[in-house]
Parts: structure tokens; C-alpha cells; sequence
């Protein structure tokens, strides 16, 4: 297991916001939105939750990859867990992931529309 003192702070790089799960072209949209801009990405996690990812380091990890307010450090920091950080789960992180908007349009056409469609074919039975 990699502990901390070795790390580079993976874990204070990101902020990441859980999103409801795409159920059609307008939530899509929204999607393709987020990934358009520089440093962020959209995923489905190994649990089923879709998630974005802002990258962008907190600014209170020193050069040295060391949290400067440790004893004050927000509640969402406490909570991380070790072995299950990025740098220790098991498995895959990602089921499902973009870093492109182009990434998103070709899993649109593949996967989401086939599905979407049938959903709609279900409903009008
Ligand atoms: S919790 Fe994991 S990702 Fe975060 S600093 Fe420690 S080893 Fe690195
Ligand atoms: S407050 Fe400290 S532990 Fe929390 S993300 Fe920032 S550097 Fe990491």
C-alpha cells in the first residue's frame, strides 16, 4: 500500500461533485458542456455514481505535497479513506470516462441513443 508521506497528494489535486445519471439528450448536453472546458472531466465510478471532476490543486498543499491547515482541514478531507484512495482502491476507477467532448459524442451514438430509444419504444407499448 502506498502511504501518504510518499504520495504526491493525488488526492488534494481534484474536486469532484456527484451528478444525476444522464437519462436524456438534455442532460447529455450539459455534459458536453462540462468536458468542453480545459481540466475537467465527467466519469462513471466503480459504484454507478456519475461523477465530474474538476483538476485543480487545493491551495493549501505545500510544495512538498503537505496539507498546512492538517488539524483544521475541511470534513470532506477527514473522511478520505486510505485504502480506498486513488492511489490504493482496487478494481477499475472508472466504468466509464471523458476527458473530450469527442469521447462523449461517439459513447452519445454508440450506447446512450440505442438506449435512450428503447426506453422511449418501452414507454410507448
Ligand atoms: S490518501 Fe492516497 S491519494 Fe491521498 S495522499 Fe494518501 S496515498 Fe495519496
Ligand atoms: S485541505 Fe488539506 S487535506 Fe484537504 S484537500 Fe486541501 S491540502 Fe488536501
Amino acid at each position: 500500500m502506498i502511504n501518504c508521506d510518499s504520495c504526491n497528494g493525488e488526492c488534494c489535486r481534484d474536486v469532484t461533485v456527484e451528478l444525476d445519471e444522464p437519462e436524456d439528450m438534455e442532460d447529455w448536453q450539459d455534459i458536453r458542456w462540462m468536458v468542453a472546458h480545459e481540466n475537467v472531466s465527467v466519469y462513471l465510478d466503480d459504484e454507478g455514481d456519475w461523477v465530474v471532476e474538476f483538476r485543480t490543486p487545493c491551495s493549501k498543499l505545500d510544495k512538498d505535497n503537505k496539507c498546512t491547515m492538517y488539524g483544521v482541514r475541511p470534513t470532506m478531507c477527514r473522511n478520505h479513506e486510505l485504502d480506498s484512495c486513488v492511489k490504493n482502491g482496487e478494481g477499475d476507477l472508472h466504468k466509464v470516462r471523458f476527458d473530450t467532448i469527442e469521447e462523449i459524442d461517439e459513447y452519445i451514438e454508440k450506447v446512450a441513443k440505442p438506449k435512450m430509444d428503447y426506453e422511449a419504444s418501452k414507454k410507448s407499448q
